[in-house]
Protein backbone atom coordinates (compact mmCIF):
# COMPACT_ATOMS: atom_id res chain seq x y z
CA UNK A 1 0.00 0.00 0.00
CA UNK A 2 1.42 3.68 -1.25
CA UNK A 3 1.17 6.26 1.29
CA UNK A 4 -2.07 8.72 0.80
CA UNK A 5 -1.75 11.46 -0.72
CA UNK A 6 -2.47 14.30 2.16
CA UNK A 7 -1.00 15.16 5.43
CA UNK A 8 1.91 17.36 6.50
CA UNK A 9 3.73 16.88 3.06
CA UNK A 10 1.25 17.37 0.88
CA UNK A 11 0.61 20.72 2.65
CA UNK A 12 4.44 21.80 2.29
CA UNK A 13 4.30 20.88 -1.59
CA UNK A 14 1.04 23.37 -2.19
CA UNK A 15 2.79 26.39 -0.25
CA UNK A 16 6.11 25.35 -2.53
CA UNK A 17 4.03 25.48 -5.35
CA UNK A 18 1.59 28.36 -4.66
CA UNK A 19 5.14 30.54 -4.18
CA UNK A 20 5.17 30.07 -7.85
CA UNK A 21 2.03 31.72 -8.51
CA UNK A 22 0.90 32.95 -11.24
CA UNK A 23 2.43 29.81 -12.74
CA UNK A 24 1.12 27.77 -15.97
CA UNK A 25 -1.55 24.83 -15.93
CA UNK A 26 0.46 21.87 -16.60
CA UNK A 27 -2.90 20.06 -18.33
CA UNK A 28 -4.51 23.33 -20.14
CA UNK A 29 -1.21 25.08 -20.37
CA UNK A 30 -3.45 28.58 -19.20
CA UNK A 31 -2.29 30.99 -16.18
CA UNK A 32 -3.02 30.11 -12.92
CA UNK A 33 -3.04 33.06 -10.52
CA UNK A 34 -3.55 32.92 -6.54
CA UNK A 35 -6.31 34.57 -6.48
CA UNK A 36 -8.30 31.45 -8.73
CA UNK A 37 -9.01 27.96 -7.74
CA UNK A 38 -6.10 25.76 -8.25
CA UNK A 39 -5.20 22.23 -7.38
CA UNK A 40 -1.97 20.28 -6.90
CA UNK A 41 -1.72 18.71 -9.72
CA UNK A 42 0.14 15.13 -10.28
CA UNK A 43 2.11 14.87 -13.43
CA UNK A 44 2.81 10.92 -12.61
CA UNK A 45 -0.13 9.11 -11.91
CA UNK A 46 0.46 8.34 -7.71
CA UNK A 47 -1.65 4.83 -8.97
CA UNK A 48 1.92 3.78 -10.77
CA UNK A 49 4.01 5.69 -9.24
CA UNK A 50 2.91 6.59 -5.09
CA UNK A 51 6.51 7.45 -3.82
CA UNK A 52 6.41 10.29 -7.16
CA UNK A 53 3.19 11.95 -5.21
CA UNK A 54 5.39 13.69 -2.69
CA UNK A 55 8.15 14.87 -4.91
CA UNK A 56 8.11 18.41 -5.64
CA UNK A 57 9.39 17.82 -9.25
CA UNK A 58 6.36 15.20 -10.06
CA UNK A 59 3.98 18.12 -9.10
CA UNK A 60 2.51 21.30 -10.64
CA UNK A 61 0.08 23.71 -10.59
CA UNK A 62 -3.29 23.34 -12.27
CA UNK A 63 -6.97 25.03 -12.58
CA UNK A 64 -9.32 23.30 -10.07
CA UNK A 65 -11.61 22.93 -12.95
CA UNK A 66 -8.70 20.67 -14.93
CA UNK A 67 -8.16 18.70 -11.86
CA UNK A 68 -12.15 17.81 -12.20
CA UNK A 69 -12.14 17.19 -15.67
CA UNK A 70 -9.93 14.46 -15.14
CA UNK A 71 -11.12 12.95 -12.08
CA UNK A 72 -14.59 12.92 -13.68
CA UNK A 73 -13.14 11.22 -17.36
CA UNK A 74 -11.38 8.62 -14.54
CA UNK A 75 -14.77 7.98 -12.67
CA UNK A 76 -16.39 8.01 -16.22
CA UNK A 77 -14.26 4.90 -17.05
CA UNK A 78 -15.11 2.93 -13.60
CA UNK A 79 -19.06 3.92 -14.14
CA UNK A 80 -18.66 2.71 -17.62
CA UNK A 81 -19.50 -1.39 -16.06
CA UNK A 82 -22.75 -2.72 -17.76
CA UNK A 83 -25.20 -3.54 -15.50
CA UNK A 84 -27.65 -6.28 -16.72
CA UNK A 85 -31.27 -4.90 -17.07
CA UNK A 86 -33.79 -7.60 -15.41
CA UNK A 87 -36.83 -8.22 -16.44
CA UNK A 88 -39.71 -8.75 -14.01
CA UNK A 89 -39.43 -12.67 -15.24
CA UNK A 90 -35.92 -12.62 -14.31
CA UNK A 91 -36.48 -10.79 -11.07
CA UNK A 92 -39.36 -13.49 -10.00
CA UNK A 93 -37.17 -16.47 -11.33
CA UNK A 94 -34.49 -15.49 -9.61
CA UNK A 95 -33.02 -17.79 -6.43
CA UNK A 96 -32.03 -16.01 -3.80
ZN1 LIG B 1 -6.03 24.34 -16.66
Amino acid sequence: MGRRWGGRRAQQIRAELEATLPAVCWRCGGIVTAAMRWDVGHIIEVDRDPDSAFDVEAVAVEHATCNRAAGAAYGNRKRAVVRPRWTSRDWTSREW
